[in-house]
């Protein structure tokens, strides 16, 4: 019980304790367009344009608490935004998964079992494979990357790329551990990132307003 006090007196004679700044935290992104030919947006250059844009909010601690800002390109989240950032941004797509049929072909020759593998796989069972052809429903794909990620020389994300902006997500802090969950479901992402950044200050703004001192925004 003396530990809360000690703090405060440490802190009221000029001590740094550390502790958590309930500030912007400094972006993360997954290696993107650098390395990875999955990303549907240029997570590096959204990833130095936020640092940039939010470099006030980043050292001066004006919210409840913490806000992270994490960014994958893909579905595949290699950065795990949806568990560790109150907004992550995950790449993904409109249109039709592209098909090459000869190079779906080709893995079933090299002995990859695609209706085991690839079809009974597929979250959302919108996929059918008669040993020729692969044909994929769109309509109820659910962007997961498993069929892409499995064969990578015959699909690939649809024409229409940009991301999926989530909110909420947090370690356990005061009450639990939460996923991100989906608050605009497709945005495209190119600088000046204008939508994205309107958006963060509406949320910044509702959340400082109705957060209680150390409540994420995902709580509030
Ligand atoms: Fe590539 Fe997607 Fe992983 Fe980013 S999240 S490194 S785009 S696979």
């Amino acid at each position: 019980e003396s530990l809360e006090p000690a703090f405060a007196d440490l802190t009221a004679n000029g001590f740094d304790l550390g502790g958590s700044g309930s500030v912007v935290r400094t972006p993360s992104c997954c290696v993107g367009p650098a390395r990875c030919e999955w990303a549907c947006f240029d997570t590096l250059a959204l990833t130095y344009d936020l640092t940039q844009h939010y470099q006030d909010e980043i050292h001066r601690p004006s919210l409840p608490y913490k806000f992270k800002i994490k960014a994958s390109g893909c579905p595949n989240d290699c950065v795990a935004a949806i568990a560790r950032a109150d907004l992550s941004i995950i790449g993904t797509w409109r249109g039709p998964i592209g098909v090459e049929q000869e190079a779906v072909a080709a893995y079933a020759e090299g002995g990859l079992d695609i209706r085991a593998n690839v079809v009974d796989r597929c979250p959302s069972k919108c996929m059918s494979w008669d040993g020729r052809r692969l044909e994929i429903d769109n309509s109820a794909c659910a962007r997961c990357m498993h069929c892409i990620n499995v064969m990578p020389k015959a699909l690939r994300p649809g024409p229409e790329r940009g991301a999926c902006i989530l909110i909420g997500g947090k370690a356990p802090i005061v009450s639990g551990a939460m996923l991100s969950a989906v608050l605009v479901p497709f945005m495209t992402l190119e600088p000046p990132y204008t939508e994205l950044k309107a958006l963060i200050a509406r949320i910044l703004e509702v959340w400082g307003d109705e957060g209680k001192n150390r409540e994420r925004v995902g709580e509030v």
